[in-house]
């Protein structure tokens, strides 16, 4: 009996034993796959790999729209650093050409390293959807890179750690919202030390999440999460003590612009989250039903993944939000474009996700315990929101040019009723 007993254990530590190898050997080498599809070189021309590169082929072409168009106007925005002086948000706006109706929004660059993808979308959305045929009643603003820090830098955040979709709370009161969740998974979600990709923590790391998942439960640690925070000025998603200044700066010139229409559709750019190589568009369910009602047309037979609405969870000071509530008079439709690049709706992907982010967060604060962990960390996080994949890239372009035609069809028909 005793030997029987004996046994059973050996063989369930064994199993044990063997299903953390396994599991740590396809966490370790786990990274989403591409889909099956043809490269077009084409769309890979709407990509430059810096900054300057992408503002020079923004500001290029948003010249040779006022050929194309009347009246245009194009500008720029510096956004204060201590460090660079040659930081800018530079915007486009083509008005409608007769009646004001409806204005388009489109930006790229929020979390700043998105923006190379986004400025890529906005390049091609000029050369082959706005100027082929905008409607005389349709207006359109663009803004590229609104957090050109990050952009130019390759981090998702600005100059003062800060995630802009974080920051851009309805009220100053906001700024005082307290994130308990976030408070009690510090060790996991900011470590303040070196960053080394070989040690325990990050090795098993996604079993110390899976542990913590067990213990506090999903819908907690996603809430804790994503929520946003306002106290840890180091951690991820911190959403600042105040507007961040291009915040402030865009404010009065967005209610300038939008004021003078009768709806928006208010598009952002973004990377990174969802299936990898898939396009999705991304957005809480609204209250309101006239605002449901316009997306579902503008929208009509695309699935809309309504971040939300299953796991109850809620996300402070977002972008899109805000920008909607400047003028309340204004019918004004919001949708994120998300291009998926890490299979996040997956639990390896989600934890793979969060893992990149942290470190890459910790080594900006606390550095790397060595070089080679410094460029892994790097190599990682650009990967991520980034893709050096030709197949993603093209894929990208290729699926916003299909989603953006059809997009300003339905929202050219839309009525007033
Ligand atoms: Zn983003």
């Amino acid at each position: 009996m005793k030997k029987a007993l004996k046994l059973f254990l050996y063989i369930l530590l064994g199993i044990i034993l063997l299903g953390t190898v396994i599991s740590y050997i396809s966490y370790s080498n786990y990274w989403a796959k591409d889909p099956e599809a043809e490269v077009d070189s084409t769309y890979l021309d709407y990509y430059h790999e810096s900054y300057e590169d992408c503002r020079n082929a923004f500001v290029e072409c948003s010249l040779q729209l006022a050929e194309d168009f009347d009246s245009v106007q194009t500008g720029k925005f510096y956004v204060p650093s201590e460090t660079d002086n040659d930081l800018t948000i530079d915007w486009c706006y083509i008005p409608a050409q007769e009646q004001k109706d409806k204005l388009l929004i489109l930006t790229s660059g929020l979390h700043g390293i998105e923006g190379y993808t986004g400025s890529a979308i906005q390049l091609m959305f000029i050369e082959k959807i706005l100027v082929p045929g905008l409607p005389d009643n349709m207006g359109v603003l663009l803004l590229h890179g609104l957090n050109p820090y990050g952009f130019k830098y390759y981090r998702k955040v600005t100059e003062n750690n800060v995630d802009l979709n974080r920051n851009c709370v309805t009220g100053n009161a906001m700024f005082d919202i307290k994130n308990e969740g976030y408070g009690k998974l510090t060790g996991l979600l900011m470590p303040a030390k070196k960053v080394n990709l070989y040690n325990l923590r990050n090795q098993f790391f996604y079993l110390v999440a899976i542990y913590k998942i067990i213990r506090e439960s999903m819908p907690v640690l996603r809430q804790a999460a994503l929520q946003g925070q306002y106290d840890y000025n180091k951690g991820i998603y911190y959403g600042g003590r105040a507007y961040e200044p291009q915040i402030d700066t865009i404010k009065p010139f967005l209610i300038d612009r939008i004021g003078d229409y009768k709806i928006l559709l208010n598009v952002d750019l973004h990377t990174a989250y969802g299936k990898r190589g898939k396009m999705h568009l991304f957005l809480d369910k609204p209250d309101d039903a006239d605002v449901l009602r316009g997306i579902e047309k503008v929208f009509k037979g695309v699935q809309i993944d309504w971040g939300s609405s299953d796991d109850f969870y809620t996300i402070n000071g977002e972008y899109i939000g805000w920008a909607n509530s400047l003028v309340p008079d204004v019918l004004c439709l919001p949708m994120l474009f998300e291009f998926g690049t890490m299979d996040s709706q997956e639990t390896f992907g989600s934890l793979k996700s969060i893992q990149v982010m942290i470190n890459e967060n910790q080594g900006v604060h606390y550095g790397y315990k060595n070089r080679k962990n410094e460029i892994k960390t790097k190599y990682l996080f650009n990967e991520m929101y980034y893709p050096s994949s030709l197949v993603w890239r093209s894929k990208a372009i290729s699926d916003a040019y299909k989603m953006m035609t059809e997009m300003m069809g339905n929202y050219e028909r839309i009525s007033f009723d």
